[in-house]
C-alpha cells in the first residue's frame, strides 16, 4: 500500500491538471494520493472523478498558508468540510492576500528593469484560484530573465529579496481550529523545510496539539536524514501522526516526484480515525 499525502495540480501551482495528477499518481504504482492545494478545494471534484474512474483512493486535502510568530508554516489539512463558513472566510482572506501582491511584485520587479506585466502573470496562472509568486516565478521563466522557479525565487521573490512582498496567512492557532471546526484534521507540513520558516520547536508543536493537531510531515524532501530521525523523535513524545509525502508539483519543482516519500498505512489509519471521533480539543471546545 503507497500513499503520498501532499500534492498539487494547477488548482494553485502545480503543472498538472487535478485529474492528470492522479493518473499520474496511479502510474507511479500510488493506492492513495492527496490533493494539497494551497488555500483551495477548487480540483478536489475533477480529482476524485479521476480517481473513481482509475481507481485509486484520494484523499481531500488544502494547504494552509498560516504565519505563527511572524513566519511562514505551511498547515495541511485534510477531510475538511470546504463550505464551513469559518473556514471559507479565512481561505478568502489568503487568497485574496495573495492575488494582491501580485501587483507590487510586477512593480518592483520593472523598478529592476525587468519587463513583466499582469497579463504575462495570468496566464502563468490559467486554471489557478488565485495568481500569486509561483505564477510570477513562471512568467519569469517565460521571459527568459530565469532558467527556472528555482532561481525566480533566488533571485527576486524569496523572502528578503528584492521583489519579495509580504501578504496576509492566517495565525498558526486559529487555522488548527478552523480546520478541525470543519470537521478535518491538521498536520504542519514539512515543520523543519526551507524558505525562512524557522524550526517550530517541540514546546510549539505540544502547544498545537492542544488546540487540535494532528500529525506533522516527517518524511518531505526538505528534511535531511537526521532531521527525519529527530521529527519522528518528537513526534513519538507527543503522539502525533508522522506523514511523508512528495510535495509533488508536476513540473514545477525538481526532484519531488510522486512517491518519493510516502506515509505508513498505519499512520494514514489514525489520520482518518482522528477525523471520524474528532478528538481534537479544538472540536470539543467548540
Ligand atoms: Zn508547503
Ligand atoms: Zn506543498
Amino acid at each position: 500500500m503507497r500513499i503520498d499525502l501532499h500534492t498539487h495540480s494547477r488548482a494553485s501551482d502545480g503543472t498538472d491538471t487535478p485529474a492528470e495528477l492522479v493518473r499520474a499518481a496511479a502510474a507511479s504504482g500510488l493506492d492513495v494520493v492527496a490533493l494539497t492545494d494551497h488555500d483551495t478545494a477548487d480540483g478536489w471534484a475533477e480529482a476524485q472523478a479521476e480517481a473513481d474512474r482509475v481507481g485509486i483512493e484520494l484523499v481531500p486535502g488544502m494547504e494552509i498558508s498560516t504565519n505563527h510568530r511572524g513566519r511562514g508554516v505551511h498547515l495541511l489539512a485534510y477531510y475538511v468540510d470546504p463550505t464551513h463558513p469559518p473556514l471559507v472566510a479565512e481561505l478568502e482572506r489568503i487568497l485574496h492576500g495573495r492575488a494582491a501582491r501580485v501587483p507590487t511584485m510586477i512593480a518592483r520587479l520593472n523598478a529592476l528593469g525587468i519587463a513583466i506585466t499582469e497579463d504575462d502573470v495570468r496566464r502563468a496562472a490559467a486554471g489557478a484560484v488565485a495568481s500569486g509568486r509561483p505564477h510570477v516565478a513562471d512568467a519569469l521563466v517565460t521571459k527568459g530573465v530565469v532558467p527556472d522557479r528555482t532561481a525566480a525565487f533566488d533571485r527576486y521573490l524569496g523572502w528578503g529579496k528584492p521583489a519579495h512582498v509580504d501578504r496576509y496567512a492566517a495565525p498558526l492557532e486559529a487555522a488548527v481550529r478552523a480546520v478541525a471546526g470543519a470537521g478535518g484534521v491538521s498536520v504542519v507540513a514539512h515543520p523543519w523545510g526551507r524558505g525562512g520558516y524557522g524550526r517550530p520547536e517541540e514546546a510549539t508543536l505540544a502547544a498545537l496539539k492542544e488546540v487540535g493537531l494532528t500529525g506533522i510531515e516527517v518524511d518531505h524532501q526538505d528534511h535531511d536524514a537526521a532531521d527525519r530521525d529527530e521529527l519522528r523523535a518528537i513526534a513519538r513524545n507527543l503522539d502525533l501522526v508522522v506523514t511523508g509525502s512528495s510535495d509533488y508539483h508536476g513540473y514545477g519543482k525538481q526532484d519531488h516526484d510522486l512517491g518519493c516519500n510516502t506515509t505508513a498505512p498505519a499512520e494514514l489509519e489514525r489520520l482518518t480515525s482522528a477525523r471520524a471521533t474528532g478528538t481534537s480539543g479544538a472540536r470539543r471546545s467548540e
